[in-house]
């Protein structure tokens, strides 16, 4: 009798051990699905979930991102902006509540970071002509004509959908922060569609749903400014979003010196000092134009900033290749050798 209900207990702990095994082994490696989109190759990863699940819900979050992508671009002709650009100086346009959400925030943030992040720089912008066919330095003379139109406090809300860019010839460019609410509003999908875990990386530019399934931190490599020169650091994070700005993005050479596409909105030309910026924050959005903005102030008031600016963290890289990071970041940040 005894040695009966040993054999049947063996047997359940051995069926019981493959119903297990089952279970962990389908949780066990992540699932990746790509898309190229925003310029950028984006790796959406599952944890916990079938393969095909996975490709499903990735589609969604693609779909959602590559319209959001149409609605915010300057470019294509009957999007909000194109038409907000046209019509500056002439009426107020109703846009989509996402281009309202985005142009708000990119003012709020033009408020806090005392103008360095402005999304009225695009005739700036335009005169350098970064990455299309023509770029060159423009003259002191165009620049000052540009620079004049340049103003975030021009862009006025004549009720919460309903946008003027005050000036004629003034224009928008949401290169700085659209990214960022594009990712955020992907993985706001998976949230919706009750998924607890992902990780979405649109070429270093990441926002981390939930924590990660075996409950060590997340990993988040930052890569070198320098050419070649592969990671600089790990960061280990609980969750949020991670967005970085450099130099060596977008930039062309004139006369032996080096043009990149970040440009100090009280100068016209690109901002001097910094050679890479990485912020962390709760959302991409917010850490998107951050980067940009502390890229702009530079070392100091960068850091001074980011040290006084709510759940926001950064690691700046000089020109030089020092690196400096905010207190918070103090046992998260892994400095590579
Ligand atoms: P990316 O990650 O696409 O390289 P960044 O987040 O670093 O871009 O932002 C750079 C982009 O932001 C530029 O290409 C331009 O569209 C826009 N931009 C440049 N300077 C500023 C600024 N001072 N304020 C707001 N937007 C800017
Ligand atoms: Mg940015």
């Amino acid at each position: 009798m005894k040695k009966r209900a040993a054999v049947a207990c063996l047997f359940l702990l051995f069926f019981l051990m493959i119903l297990l095994s089952g279970c962990f082994s389908q949780g066990k490696d992540p699932v990746t699905i790509s898309r190229f989109l925003m310029d950028t190759k984006v790796d959406l990863t599952f944890y916990n979930i079938p393969h095909d699940e996975a490709k499903l819900l990735a589609e969604d979050v693609f779909a959602e991102m590559a319209r959001l992508e149409e609605l915010l671009s300057a470019h294509l002709e009957n999007t909000d902006i194109h038409l907000l650009n046209s019509r500056a100086g002439k009426e107020a346009v109703t846009v989509s509540p996402q281009t309202a959400e985005v142009i708000k925030k990119s003012l709020e943030l033009s408020e806090q970071t005392g103008g360095a992040f402005d999304i009225t720089i695009a005739p700036v912008l335009q005169l350098w002509g970064f990455g299309e066919e023509k770029q060159s330095v423009p003259s002191p003379d165009q620049l000052e004509k540009a620079l004049a139109l340049v103003d975030y406090r021009n862009v006025t809300f004549k009720n919460s959908n309903l946008v003027k860019l005050e000036r004629e010839g003034m224009r928008l460019d949401l290169g700085g922060i659209a990214k960022g609410y594009i990712i955020d509003q992907g993985v706001a999908i998976l949230e919706e569609k009750g998924i607890k875990t992902a990780f979405l990386n649109a070429g270093g530019d990441i926002k981390i749903l939930g924590s990660k399934p075996d409950g060590t931190s997340w990993r988040v490599g930052i890569q070198s400014p320098q050419k070649n020169s592969g990671l600089l650091a790990v960061l280990n994070l609980k969750g949020g979003a991670v967005a970085t700005s450099g130099n060596y993005e977008r930039f062309f050479e004139e006369k032996g010196v080096s043009y990149h596409h970040i440009l100090d909105p009280k100068t016209g030309y690109p901002a001097r000092g910094l050679a890479g910026v990485t912020i962390t924050a709760p959302d991409c959005m917010t850490a998107d134009a951050l980067s940009t903005a502390v890229f702009v102030l530079g070392l100091e008031k960068g850091l001074d900033f980011i040290e006084s600016f709510p759940q926001s963290e950064a690691v700046l890289v000089t020109e030089e290749g020092s690196i400096y990071y905010s207190s918070g970041l103090e046992g998260l940040l892994e400095l590579q050798d």
